[in-house]
């Protein structure tokens, strides 16, 4: 396979990790197996991999100009980092994380296996003092729910406690929007289940990582943990990362006129996408990513009652958890416990492939009706 740096992603996107000998099927098998006849490497899957999940962690790896690692979830692969702590490590996280990460941290915590901090991810100056401080410092950009984009450019390149792990959370920012890895990050880790994915149809994750040394040991815990990819779930994500390119790119067009729709809105008391000039990180969004992504934030003048009817009134739009799918999804996020810092009514909306004129008449009856 040529190089990344030879391909553009989006033909980067078509073209890694399909077989290249003549009478070969022309796009990625399927291929189940648990072991392997001996005499070559590959004996056990969950040892050696399949052709699957390594066509996935070709792909991904060669966006992200890195090595990847594929795992069973999002989760898997967080897990997996978290693995690499010597006893006692600090531990840095964003006052607005993904909660199932913040979760993991907390527990582990308990556990007395390291100590968390939290910091607001506009501190820039905070960030770069934890770098020189702390053995884990985890960023998330775009943040769920609040989309706030952090200044990757200025973290990534300040000086770290030797050991230390800058892991960022690239699953809103897609390996298209944002390339970790560049800005000197040790670690970027996409939940798979979402934007390369595509189709809200598989759970995944994978991390992808310079540093050889930690390439094999996010391998190992793989191996030792489990936390291997369903074959099948592969073959889906490699499906589905065929085209998120053109995926993104609408859903993206699609979140940028819905959000300037909704801002103008009378029953919308704000609106919070990193595209809008009236986003807090604008200003750095347009340094740091490639596209505005396709999650938009926003609050009704009403509650949380108003905002969970409007979640029952839509219908296009579905009322469901999780996002990156082509189907727009929406929910209120103050809902799930532990999300006190946000305001009740804010609801997080995923933008999908729909037409936009369709996905704007959806939301304005489903206003209306309030
Ligand atoms: C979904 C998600 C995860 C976890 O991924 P799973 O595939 O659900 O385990 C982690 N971080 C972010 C930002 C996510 O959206």
């Amino acid at each position: 396979m040529d190089k990344p740096s030879q391909l553009k992603p989006a033909s980067w996107l078509v073209a890694a990790g399909r077989p290249s000998e003549p009478g070969q099927p022309l796009n990625t098998p399927l291929v189940p197996a648990s072991n392997f006849i001996l005499g070559k490497e590959r004996a056990y899957a969950r040892d050696g991999g399949t052709p699957t999940w390594e066509a996935l962690e070709e792909i991904v790896g060669g966006l992200e100009a890195g090595r990847a690692v594929a795992f069973a979830s999002g989760m898997a692969a967080v897990a997996a980092v978290f693995d690499q702590l010597p006893p006692g490590a600090v531990v840095v996280l964003p006052d607005d994380c993904y909660q199932g990460v913040v979760g993991l941290a907390l527990v582990g915590a308990e556990k007395g296996r390291w100590s968390v901090q939290r910091l607001a991810l506009e501190d820039t100056e905070g960030w770069i003092r934890a770098c020189a401080e702390a053995d884990l410092i985890w960023l998330e950009s775009p943040s769920n729910p609040l989309l706030t984009v952090v200044d990757l450019a200025a973290i990534g390149s300040a000086p770290r406690k030797p050991g230390a792990i800058l892991a960022v959370d690239n699953t809103f920012a897609t390996p298209l929007n944002q390339q970790p890895l560049e800005f000197g990050a040790t670690v970027s880790i996409q939940s798979v289940t979402k934007f390369i994915g595509g189709h809200s149809d598989l759970l995944g994750g994978i991390a992808t990582t310079r540093d050889e040394a930690l390439w094999q040991t996010l391998q190992k815990s793989r191996t030792l943990n489990g936390a291997t990819p369903g074959t099948l779930e592969a073959f889906l994500a490699v499906r589905g990362a065929r085209t998120l390119a053109l995926r993104l790119q609408k859903a993206q067009e699609n979140a940028q006129a819905l959000a300037e729709r909704l801002q103008q809105h009378p029953q919308v008391a704000r609106v919070r996408y990193p595209g809008l000039p009236s986003h807090p990180t604008h200003a750095i969004a347009k340094r740091v990513l490639k596209g505005f992504g396709t999650i938009i934030s926003f609050d009704l003048l009403g509650g949380a009652a108003e905002a969970d009817a409007l979640c029952r009134n839509v219908q296009l739009i579905r009322h469901a958890t999780s996002l990156g799918g082509v189907e727009s999804t929406m929910e209120r996020r103050a809902a799930i416990p532990g999300q006190t810092h946000l305001p009740p009514s804010l609801l997080r909306l995923s933008v999908g492939i729909e037409d936009v004129e369709d996905l704007w008449a959806d939301l304005e009856a489903a206003l209306q009706a309030l």
